[in-house]
């Protein structure tokens, strides 16, 4: 027997691939180049159940979205405090690229955009025989359930045109808020956006933040409930940038975007959402994907105001 879930989410996937707009990044060859007719969805309940429709297997790059789990990391590493000392928790409203670090102590406003990410980055050390990196690849992983890899073509290509990126790094250097040599960080920062995932993965990772950490398919603790708690608050007021407002009155929900074409959101007790489809709008979010979450939170009354 089909599950009426399966029925919905097949049938949301047919009308999304109807929705028009938006152009896939152009920073990059890598997702320039991508199918703009793409598209894929998928849930993942907290007591991991997983249900997928349309292109949900179809790879691509992880983007901004690392930035969400390089922060929990660097939280559960180092404790709250520590990173705060480095960076921020206030939403600037800016655009990702914008280089929103605070006047006197370059300490940039939140860990969303890319300064901020960079910085959280640097935080992350090697350790237990693993460098920053391979790290960074195991977590990510841990809250996909599978074992995810860093796809060549992509850093290739965010290290070759990244000049902005890397001028934040060495920026961040001079107010020692990055402490040791920018160059290694923001090559470990293009890898970390560099991760290839799909849908389904994202919707697992999700799972895992909404289940507190723990991965509900692989039952592993991949992050502590406090440091969730600051991931998901970060999320929810900065994880979309400059549309962060009108997601919060739109869908209500913590959410990461990434200029892959991927959106995680997160419905905390729940369930995890994972929607990829190339093309994106002003915000560097996925039309079909922001529409996607948008009709998921209507129809399923997810938003925080409908709480009974
Ligand atoms: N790699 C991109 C950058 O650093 C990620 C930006 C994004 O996904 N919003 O510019």
């Amino acid at each position: 027997m089909e599950f009426p879930v399966q029925i919905y989410l097949d049938r949301l996937a047919r009308d999304m691939r109807e929705v028009e707009g938006g152009t896939p990044y152009q920073g990059i060859p890598a997702t320039a180049e991508m199918d703009p007719a793409l598209y894929g969805v998928s849930l993942t309940t907290v007591d991991g159940h997983s249900y997928a429709a349309g292109d949900s297997d179809h790879l691509f790059s992880l983007q901004s979205i690392s930035k969400a789990l390089t922060y929990g990391m660097a939280l559960d590493d180092l404790g709250t405090e520590d990173v705060l000392a480095k960076i921020d928790v206030e939403p600037s409203g800016d655009p990702f690229n914008e280089i929103s670090l605070q006047s006197g102590t370059g300490r940039p406003d939140n860990p969303m955009i890319n300064a901020g990410a960079i910085a959280t980055t640097s935080l992350i050390k090697g350790r237990g025989g693993r460098d920053r990196m391979g790290r960074i690849l195991m977590t990510f992983s841990a809250a996909a359930g599978r074992e995810l890899k860093v796809s060549e073509q992509v850093f290739r290509s965010e290290d070759r045109t990244g000049h902005r990126n890397r001028a934040m790094a060495w920026l961040l250097r001079s107010f020692d808020i990055i402490e040791s040599d920018p160059e290694p960080i923001v090559q470990d920062y293009f890898r970390q956006c560099s991760v290839m995932v799909t849908a389904e993965d994202l919707s697992m990772m999700a799972a895992t933040l909404a289940n507190q950490g723990v991965n509900p398919a692989s039952g592993e603790r991949v992050f502590t409930p406090h440091t969730v708690r600051w991931m998901l608050s970060v999320m929810s007021t900065c994880g979309m940038y400059d549309d962060a407002g009108t997601w919060a009155i739109e869908v209500g929900l913590p959410a990461k975007s990434g200029v892959g074409g991927g959106v995680l959101v997160v419905v905390p007790g729940q369930l995890g959402i994972g929607v990829f489809s190339p093309p994106l709008d002003e915000h560097g979010t996925s039309v079909r994907g922001a529409q996607t979450v948008r009709q998921l939170a209507d129809d399923l009354g997810l938003h925080y105001s409908d709480a009974p």
